[in-house]
């Protein structure tokens, strides 16, 4: 299947390197995530990607935790994107990496390169060194450090390791030319000093290596052919490939891709944490969230997220895709799958004078119309039933095809009724619609020719089970949350009205069953699935999305 799919630049790369037999004909690509916070759907792009290219080439893909910062990682991070990487469908058991675990081999190649004179201890603070790097028009300042022997270098490289020195105190940096066009090549830093605990190797270590250092490292050890990355990197590269041709290992291909980058949300985990720790949602996987785990709790697919990322497609030029798209690949989705129910989130009682006051009788009803093989279920129907409020007028226009004095309607599944009378409390609300049915029509029609355009949903008062329903809107109000020419900070432009919580909505009995797998669509009012924190006690739903885009159309 995934041969049919359209080549991108890619892959017309790949094609080339196995045609040139570059890397023994395999295809080994990596996720490397570090982790800093939970997955979001633009990193969903870059697993559907690289998990997609091993699946076409028959090769392989690592899932890597990049764990290189101990101030910023946990084991919670590691468990929730292995969780989000699987949900997504890709089997990890067996390639699941950590770059903690090389930690020793980084440290014998610094000490190859200190050896090389091509690697010193500096001093000089880390904000000395930025400030000395230079500018695009003005090289940089060597440091006073840049010359000292090898020997010194080798001493003072190992003392860094054994904890002799407090956090920035020294640095390693690779010693390549402080006046590069290219400001990475400017004596980078490879190695700073945190005195902190780390998730994996404990108190182990006191020297942490720089993202560009152990990166291509990672690679190197692993394998990998292709090592695929954002754009930012793309001048990243040269520095990448530089520690590798100076240590003669293994040495990918690094190539670049546009980010994913959405409107009305934010994306950068750095931001997200933001929105979880001072408590604007509820955690990183609120449904509103772009998370992974949000968009599962909202009750994505895995692969209505699949079919967005093949959608927007892989090129080199960012652009912003509309948040639009994703819902659209929901909605297709989720009609191929969901369960139709009925559920009626503002109820107001219907009651069918003319049945019979203790009888109910069970209906049939197909569980979804695209897909005969998931079958039917049935639904007890009796006196008094449930509907919408907003399906009953009491002077309605013409045009208008629900429920209305004297006016017939279908009840789906069910039969046709007629609406004879209201009754009103002292303000003049409708506090009851009383109809009566036409015992020919059961299943929902009549072979006379009748026309009855509306059809409601309805559940049956007596069998009907309660629940909260949780309706979403954007997080954002505007499209571009991070522009700063705009608003001061993206948080003021939170949208207030973002979660509707609605109580005492009456859905059809079958839905008390907690099934957390189960896609649904509530006839008329959207997509919906069990909220995470769903229990015998209360059923809780999200609304997935609309049955169409309210946005476009409002
Ligand atoms: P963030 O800025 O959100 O923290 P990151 O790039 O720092 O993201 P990593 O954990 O380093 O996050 O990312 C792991 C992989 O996912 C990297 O290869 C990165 O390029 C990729 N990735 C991250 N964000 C996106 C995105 N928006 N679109 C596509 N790929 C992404
Ligand atoms: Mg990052």
């Amino acid at each position: 299947m995934e041969n049919n799919k359209p080549n991108h630049f890619i892959h017309d790369i790949i094609d080339a390197d196995l045609k040139a037999k570059k890397y023994a004909s395999k295809v080994h690509t990596r996720f490397p995530p570090e982790p800093n916070g939970y997955l979001h759907i633009g990193h969903a792009k870059s697993i559907c990607l690289n998990f997609g290219i091993a699946d076409k080439y028959k090769g392989t893909c690592n899932l890597r935790f990049d764990d290189t910062n101990p101030l910023k990682e946990s084991d919670e991070y590691v468990q929730s994107i292995i969780a989000d990487v699987e949900w997504l469908g890709y089997d990890i058991k067996n390639n699941i990496l950590y770059a903690s675990d090389y930690f020793d081999i980084f440290y014998e190649h610094a000490i190859t390169l200190i050896k090389a004179g091509k690697a010193y201890v500096d001093d000089q603070s880390a904000e000395l060194i930025k400030s000395t790097r230079g500018s695009l028009s003005a090289p940089g300042i060597n440091s006073p450090f840049r010359d000292r022997a090898i020997e010194e270098n080798l001493t003072l490289f190992k003392n860094m390791k054994s904890g002799q020195y407090a956090n920035g105190e020294k640095v390693l940096r690779a010693k390549i030319d402080m006046s590069s066009p290219n400001l990475n090549m400017r004596d980078p830093i490879m190695y700073r000093i945190i005195h902190a605990n780390h998730h994996r190797t404990g108190d182990k270590w006191c020297i942490y290596p720089m993202y560009d250092w152990a990166h291509g490292l990672e690679d190197s050890i692993e394998g990998i052919t292709h090592s695929i990355c954002t754009l930012e990197f793309e001048d990243h590269r040269p520095l990448y490939d530089w520690y590798l041709s100076q240590l003669k290992v293994h040495h990918p291909q690094q190539i670049e891709f546009a980010r994913l980058d959405l409107d009305y949300t934010v994306m950068s985990k750095r931001k997200l944490k933001e929105l979880v720790d001072n408590k604007h949602v509820d955690g990183w996987s609120d449904p509103r969230m772009p998370t992974i785990s949000g968009l599962r709790n909202r009750g994505y697919s895995p692969d209505a997220i699949k079919m967005f990322c093949e959608k927007i497609g892989v090129a080199k030029r960012n652009n912003i895709i509309e948040y639009a798209l994703l819902e659209y690949c929901v909605r297709e989705d989720l009609n191929k799958k969901a369960m139709r129910v009925m559920a009626v989130l503002d109820p107001i009682k219907l009651i069918i004078d003319n049945y019979p006051d203790d009888t109910s009788e069970d209906l049939i009803a197909d569980n979804n119309p695209e897909n005969e093989n998931d079958g039917t279920r049935l639904i007890p129907f009796s006196k008094e039933l449930w509907i919408e409020k907003s399906d009953f007028m009491e002077d309605a226009p013409k045009k208008y095809f629900r429920l209305s004095p004297g006016k017939e309607v279908r009840l789906k599944h069910a039969y046709y009724v007629t609406c004879t009378k209201v009754v009103k409390d002292d303000t003049g609300r409708v506090i009851a619609i009383h109809c009566n049915y036409d015992p020919n029509s059961k299943g929902g029609w009549t072979d006379d020719g009748r026309k009855v355009r509306g059809t409601l949903h309805w559940v049956s008062v007596k069998h009907a089970v309660n629940a909260e329903v949780r309706l979403y809107d954007r997080l954002f109000t505007v499209d571009k949350p991070l522009d700063t020419k705009k608003h001061n900070n993206f948080i003021d432009t939170i949208n207030p009205n973002s979660l509707h919580i609605i109580q005492n909505c009456k859905v059809e009995p079958s839905l008390n069953m907690i099934d957390f797998k189960q896609y649904y669509q509530f006839l008329r009012t959207g997509y919906f699935c069990f909220d995470s924190q769903s229990n015998a006690e209360k059923l809780i739903f999200n609304r997935t999305s609309t049955l169409r885009d309210s946005w476009k159309n409002p």
